[in-house]
């Protein structure tokens, strides 16, 4: 007897009409055709049933306060930088738990389970940092967070940056963050990631930093923070986030940057929406689209996964907590549209995620965490085409989330009574 069996699944991998049966929070059995009874029993009638969506790269602390105090006129980083500097004075730890609770509900729904969030450390009253911790602890139950320390304003410019960055650290934040590009000089930049690393490996944590997140082909902090890696032993432990500046570099230097990325086995975290809002902003045209090698990197074996970053904040009026609208423009700006690539791009905001933010027990796999969410897809590159709807959300083997199918009554003489967006429009590959 099992509390909950979801049948004629269709998984990620490939495996079509799988039965997958629940026990105790994990799954206890994946098979087709289960010969057994459950307390629920649910037919996916050949849709999808994926892992949960992870979201690797975000800012909870900024979410969702568009407009506040005013919008961002240019739309560019920078002036989101500066916004952001004019609400900081006025967050208060129940408006900023108000909101990212709020945020996670919406996750929810969009069967984004995981989220490592940046909180910025850069005001030594560390109002946000208090404001995450608490929401970690409270969306524990149904959202594993992660925080990193992240210095906004720069460990080394910003007047008490590396002093609140450590104290981060010391109320519990779990990863080292950075900024390299926004430090003063490119020197200083060199230097803020050569501090981190070394705290990083002082104190036994992992890395995340925004690095290069600039069109400047001469932005080139991601070599030091693969180096570093190296240098202190750290690797699979670092992650670089952004890297936009690879999209303008040099080809020849990009052909000695990869393998040294891949050597230091560094997770790599592009963010295809804000990449492709925020960057080439100085171009006339032809216009640069900012966003790093993501093809080239994967192919070189390193890991790649794709952060939402912002949802309605200083930086992105948009957003909307769905990590295929992520994967859907990273296939658009990477290019990446055949159906091998669709399959990459969907494992990135799944298992790639997963491994950058070292969730243990991840996977629809016997004995695993029984933690899936059931698409109106019946495989992964629909589900990317439709950003489908999800239909079912499942944490610990408890549903949590569900809508209905997005499903449309037709009137149309001589045409269908109604039409499934997910049913007989794609070629059965
Ligand atoms: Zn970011």
């Amino acid at each position: 007897m099992f509390d909950l069996i979801l049948r004629r699944a269709n998984l990620p991998d490939g495996r079509k009409a799988q039965d997958i049966a629940i026990r105790a929070g994990k799954i206890a059995e994946i098979a087709p055709n289960i010969d057994a009874t459950a307390r629920q029993e649910i037919d996916a009638t050949g849709r999808l049933a994926s892992p949960p969506f992870v979201d690797p790269h975000f800012h909870m602390d900024a979410t969702l306060s568009l407009g506040l105090p005013r919008m961002n006129r240019s739309g560019t980083l920078l002036e989101g930088i500066a916004l952001w500097g004019e609400l900081r004075p006025t967050l208060t730890i129940d408006a900023l738990v108000e909101r990212a609770l709020r945020y996670c509900d919406l996750a929810v729904t969009q069967g984004l389970l995981a989220i490592r969030t940046h909180v910025d450390t850069s005001d030594p009253k560390l109002t946000t940092v208090e404001a995450m911790l608490e929401v970690k602890a409270r969306v524990a139950p149904y959202i594993t967070l992660q925080l990193v320390a992240f210095p906004q304003d720069g460990y080394y410019r910003a007047p008490e940056g590396a002093a609140s960055l450590t104290r981060a650290l010391d109320m519990g934040v779990d990863i080292v963050g950075g900024i390299p590009h926004f430090e003063r000089t490119m020197a200083e930049g060199q230097a803020s990631v050569e501090a981190l690393c070394r705290l990083a490996a002082d104190r036994g944590l992992p890395v995340d930093m925004h690095c290069d997140e600039t069109d400047d082909p001469h932005s080139r902090h991601v070599e030091t923070l693969a180096a570093e890696t190296i240098r202190h032993g750290l690797q699979g432990r670092v992650a670089g986030s952004h890297l936009t500046s690879m999209h303008s570099m040099d080809n020849y230097y990009v052909s000695k940057l990869i393998p040294l990325i891949a050597e230091a086995q560094m997770n790599v975290i592009p963010n295809p929406l804000i990449n492709i809002m925020l960057q080439g902003r100085h171009d006339t045209y032809p216009k640069r689209r900012g966003m790093t090698r993501v093809p080239e990197l994967m192919a070189a074996g390193i890991n790649v996964s794709f952060g939402h970053d912002c949802v309605m904040d200083p930086w992105y009026a948009m957003g909307s907590g769905d990590m295929l609208e992520v994967g859907h423009m990273a296939i658009h700006s990477a290019q990446m549209g055949s159906l091998d690539d669709k399959t990459k791009i969907f494992n990135a905001l799944i298992v790639n995620s997963a491994k950058t933010m070292g969730l243990e027990n991840y996977g629809l796999e016997k004995g695993r965490n029984a933690d899936l969410v059931l698409l109106q897809a019946r495989d992964p590159a629909e589900a990317l085409r439709l950003k489908a709807t999800k239909l079912l959300v499942i944490k610990a083997g408890q549903i949590i989330a569900r809508t209905e199918p997005r499903i449309t009554q037709l009137s149309l003489q001589g045409r269908p009574s109604s039409i499934d967006p997910a049913i007989g429009f794609a070629p059965d590959y």
